[in-house]
């Protein structure tokens, strides 16, 4: 396999064989994947894809790992991260294309700079536009189904793909790309000429209300339920006085009720036993079933796809 591998990655550093994906999440926990490669371009990823195909490997896409729980035991078969032209930013007067693995910080930052408005809620969403994409990620009343206008994904059997909005399905935290084979290659966002400081101004205080509200000084996945209709996640896990609880390490925050903490030494069963015992607890006091956010691979009783 590793001899596959290097025929079609010709930089022997951009595979990385057992390599610990606690390394590549932001909660810091994950056992090893297989192989964790960089894919740099189209050629690259179609290549792997066949080979995923002829091998029967599951393939497993990471992006900057900051939705993501991955199981103790790890994940088998390969794990792609896209690099190169799938991290690349093109500009063209208020349209942008942009690669899957592009940082959305970053792209935010880049189109307020140039005076861009429309991705001032993605400041500080610590991911990739690909899962961004997916997720249709979104804070403080934005999406990314507000500035989408195409998308090129590439399914599992290697076939490339335009989709419009409308046949991304986007929804609250979700589209119906989910639990696909698709891989988000690059995006087109339509932006809005935008007065430069404002933006900046409107990211800052974003980024302010964030560093008030989330405990970012410890590791974590971002908000691990999504909110039911009509409320909050966060306050229904507070309300059945959950703030403080803990499994080993991990630890719902004392500070946003809707974020699992690792204390240090967390691992995914610490975290996926306490989202199980807050889902049952929360069901029991209030009759509504909790559904996760956070993306979970590798084995996972408590929360089946
Ligand atoms: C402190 C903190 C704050 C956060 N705040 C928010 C917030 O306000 N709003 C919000 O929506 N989210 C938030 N998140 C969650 C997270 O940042 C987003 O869900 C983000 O979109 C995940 O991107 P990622 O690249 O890290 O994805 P990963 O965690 O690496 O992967 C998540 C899922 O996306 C898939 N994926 C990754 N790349 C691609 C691709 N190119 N094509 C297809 N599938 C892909 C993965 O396979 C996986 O299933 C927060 C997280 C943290 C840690």
């Amino acid at each position: 396999m590793a001899e596959r591998l290097r025929s079609i990655i010709r930089d022997p550093g951009r595979i990385r064989r057992a390599e610990p994906l606690k390394r590549h999440t932001s909660v810091r926990i994950g056992g090893p994947a297989d192989y964790l490669v960089e894919v740099a371009d189209r050629h690259e990823l179609s290549r792997l894809l066949r080979l995923a195909g002829e091998e029967a490997l599951p393939v497993y896409i990471l992006g900057s790992g900051s939705n993501l729980v991955v199981s103790d035991e790890g994940v088998r078969g390969l794990v792609l991260r896209l690099t190169g032209e799938f991290a690349r930013i093109a500009v063209d007067g208020s349209t942008v294309r942009v690669g899957g693995g592009c940082s959305l910080p970053k792209l935010a930052h880049q189109a307020s700079r140039r005076g861009l408005g429309g991705l001032e809620f993605a400041c500080a969403i610590p991911g990739t536009v690909g899962a961004g994409l997916v997720m249709n990620a979104g804070a403080h009343g934005g999406d990314m189904a507000q500035v989408v206008a195409e998308a090129t994904v590439i399914w599992g059997d290697g076939r490339m793909e335009r989709l419009c909005p409308g046949e991304i399905g986007f929804a609250y935290r979700s589209t119906r790309l989910q639990g696909t084979s698709a891989i988000v290659a690059e995006v087109v966002m339509a932006l809005r000429p935008a007065d430069r400081a404002a933006l900046e101004g409107a990211m800052r205080q974003h980024l302010n209300r964030r560093r008030a509200t989330q405990p970012l000084q410890y590791p974590n996945a971002g908000s691990v339920f999504k909110n039911p209709p009509g409320d909050y996640a966060g306050r229904l896990i507070e309300q059945a006085g959950l703030k403080g609880e803990r499994v080993g390490d991990a630890q719902v925050s004392e500070k946003h009720a809707n974020f699992i903490v690792n204390l240090g030494q967390a691992t995914a069963r610490d975290v996926l036993t306490l989202m199980d015992r807050v889902r049952s607890t929360v069901e029991r006091r209030f009759g509504v079933r909790l559904e996760a956010e956070v993306k979970i691979w590798g084995h996972n009783p408590w929360f089946p796809p």
